[in-house]
This record gives C-alpha cells, structure tokens and sequence, in this order.
C-alpha cells in the first residue's frame, strides 16, 4: 500500500523533546569531525536552519557538539542541513576578506529522489512512495555503491533515507573531502547515464563507437538480473497503454516501433514479460548489434537517476541525518547497503511514536530532563547504532594517520615514560 496519510505535523513542541532527548547530536559531531577532539572539519563546517515560516538561517558554526544542541533546542528549527567545511569558521566570516572565505572539504554527496522515477514507475506518483517502488532506490544504491568503491576506491559511504521519497548518499573519505567542483562535476558526469532533476531526458548517450564504458558494462550485468523482476513483473510498467507508449518512445526505428504498437493494441492483455519478449524477438532481426536497444531500454529504466546539481558544488547543503522530515514526520535514518532491498519506508520511525516510546519507558522522572542516551529505549536505536559504528571507522582511520605523522605519541614512547613514571618529553 502506498504511504498516502499525511502524518500529523510534528508541532514545535513535539521537535523540541525530540531535539533535546532524542537527537543524536553526538554521534553526528563524531560523523562530521572525525576524531573526538574538536577539528576544522566540525568547527569550521556551515550548519543552516529552516525555522517555522521558512526563514532561513545560513552560516551557523559550532565549536562543539553540546554547542549545536543548546543552538539548535534554542531556534527548534523544522530541519538542519550541514554544509561545507570554510577557510574560516561561518559565524565570523564577516570578520574576514571575502576572497578568504570559500568551502574548502565536503563530503561528496549524491541525492537519488522517486520523483526522477515517475515516468517509470506506475505503483504510486508524486511525493508517495511503497515498498514496491523503492525497488527503483534499492537498485539505483546497489548501482551506486558499486561503482563508487570499484571505479573511484571510496569506501566510507552512508546511506541515508531522505524521510519520504528518497535517499542521500554522504562520502567521508579523505580524498572525497578534498574534491574540487571541477572534480566532483567530471565524477558526476561519468556516472550520470540519465539526466535527473528538471532536465530529464529519456535519451541515453553513452556509447562510444557502440560500446558501453568498462564501468557501465559491469552495472549492465547487475541490472538485467533485476530487471525482469522490478519492471516487468513489481512495476508491471508496459502493461497499459501509457506504459508500452513509454517503452515505444526508446526505439528510434519507427518500423520496429509500429509494428509492436500494431501487435499491442490488437492483443491488450498481453503482460509486460509477453511485450518485453515480442520486442526482444523484433531487435533479434536487426542488422546491427541487436542487443544494444534492449541493453539501452534495462539501462534507461533501472540506471540510478541522479540529481546532479547536489552532487557538483561543495557548497551545497544537505539535510542532516535524524532530522524529521515536515510533511511525514519520519526520521532521516542512515540504512546499510544490506538492509536496502528489505526496507520499506512506512516502517520508519515518526517522531510521535519515538516520543510514544519514550513515554511509555516510564522514565517519568526524566521527563524534561536531558539525558543523552533516552535514544537507546526507542527503535531509533539501530539507526543511530548505523552512524555510530560509520563514525567509529572515520575516527579509527584519523587515529591511524596521526600515528603515522607523528601527531599523536607513538606507542613506544608512551610506553617507555608509563614506565619511567616520567611525563614524556616530546612536544604534543
Ligand atoms: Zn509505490
């Protein structure tokens, strides 16, 4: 069924206990910052926030994670984005020269939305969405994941569920950080086989000399396993007339195209496997590489569809993770690759019932009171356990590094002054 119940708006108060109780403002620094000690990549990171009325406040920083949380209980926005890392802290950028202000790391983000899917999706349009439909997430992550660890060696990815009809992908990786936009517009250019956003476009561009670049070859073999299952049978998308007209309108030669109109409208009952199987019959006759308008139509319906200006400039903000989207009331989670196929977003947590669950612990005396593990009592738990252990990678990683510089003591030397009792003599 799709999700079509517009939840209860979550009110200002609901948002605060959520904020002061719930969010998980710690783990995020740690998510952000990459060590526990507070560095640029926290303190000189842009926080922006969408207060009630759509006012928007840009260019917030903080020197901790206790500090975002008193900011953020104090304006009790409707939601926060994270913005780049700056040359200088946000807050005192009036205090410097302009030139002396830019974003200077960002995680390299990616933003997949249902609505780049409504000419081929046929369950649910618009801002709903089902399990059945976020089939089409579900491989575009696969897709995705893939190709950033395989083609570009990234391997701290986290996946974040956008609260109603999409999923945002954040890259930490040291050398995803420090990608200029020239880089991240040629890295989005290399994986945008479908124009998403305003500008779609059915039109696929991508061989060269009729072949499929390496990369898009191995996508190719993943995507006709799943194909049959999400297009033909789960989305059933060639059975109606809109739906085969959709198909019709990948075949530039107009010969095949009406001759498989003229055999549809003459049989309407056939399935859309009946169709799929009528056209692979047609293009077997063809003289050229037959295959190619099959492999292009898989391509076209199942490539992720990206909406790449998220994904080009360092300055742009993304929502944060555990913010509660406005319109459903559910909490942005971060999701593992392996639970994408089996997640169904009506199982998502809203924010009412989190607050339901932390009724009903009983914890009546720390009501109010701000503790910071009441997010352990809730089903929230496995989500922010998700960051928690993403986060503990990026710091593990950090720690390693500033070993291997020199940054932190090294083990030997800690060893020898424990030993001598003495305080080490070596500059920190
Ligand atoms: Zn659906």
């Amino acid at each position: 069924m799709p999700d079509t119940t517009e939840m209860e708006k979550p009110s200002p108060e609901v948002m605060l206990t959520y904020y002061r109780r719930l969010y998980p403002f710690k783990s995020i620094f740690n998510w952000l910052n990459h060590e526990h000690s507070p560095s640029r990549l926290f303190t000189q990171r842009e926080f922006a926030f969408t207060l009630a009325g759509d006012v928007y406040l840009r260019y917030n920083s903080f020197t901790t994670a206790d500090e975002l949380k008193k900011q953020v209980c104090q304006l009790n926005p409707t939601r926060f984005e994270i913005g780049p890392v700056y040359s200088a802290r946000p807050r005192d950028r009036k205090t410097v020269r302009p030139a002396m202000f830019n974003p200077i790391l960002r995680e390299l983000v990616f933003d997949i939305d249902m609505t780049d899917y409504d000419p081929v999706r046929t369950c649910c349009s618009n801002a709903d969405i089902c399990k059945k439909c976020w089939g089409f997430i579900a491989v575009a992550v696969r897709v995705l994941d893939q190709s950033l660890r395989e083609d570009f060696g990234y391997e701290k990815l986290l996946w974040v569920y956008s609260g109603r009809r999409g999923i945002h992908l954040w890259i930490s990786d040291h050398d995803a950080l420090a990608l200029t936009d020239q880089q991240r517009k040629a890295l989005v250019g290399y994986l945008t086989v479908l124009q998403g956003g305003k500008e779609s476009s059915r039109k696929l561009n991508i061989r060269i000399g009729g072949k499929l670049p390496p990369s898009l070859q191995n996508s190719l073999e993943y995507l006709k396993k799943v194909f049959g299952g999400l297009i033909l049978d789960n989305q059933n998308c060639f059975k109606s007339e809109d739906g085969y007209e959709e198909l019709l309108k990948n075949i530039q030669d107009s010969s095949i195209a009406s001759s498989l109109r003229k055999k549809w409208e003459s049989n309407p009952t056939r399935s859309s496997q009946d169709k799929w199987n009528d056209l692979l019959k047609i293009v077997h006759k063809q003289q050229h590489p037959p295959m190619w308008i099959a492999e292009d139509i898989i391509l076209n319906y199942t490539y992720p569809r990206l909406d790449a200006e998220v994904s080009k400039h360092r300055n742009h903000l993304l929502k944060a993770p555990f913010c509660i989207h406005p319109s459903t009331g559910r909490v942005c989670v971060p999701l593992t690759v392996d639970m994408i196929e089996n997640f169904d977003p009506v199982s998502v947590p809203t924010v009412h019932q989190l607050l339901k669950e932390l009724d009903e612990t009983g914890d009546a005396e720390n009501q109010g009171k701000e503790i910071h593990s009441d997010w352990e009592k809730t089903s929230l738990k496995p989500y922010i356990d998700i960051l928690d252990r993403h986060a503990a990678l990026l710091m593990s990683e950090t720690r390693r590094e500033k070993l291997k510089t020199g940054s932190y003591l090294s083990s030997a030397l800690l060893l020898t002054a424990l030993i001598s009792n003495s305080q080490p003599d070596i500059s920190w």
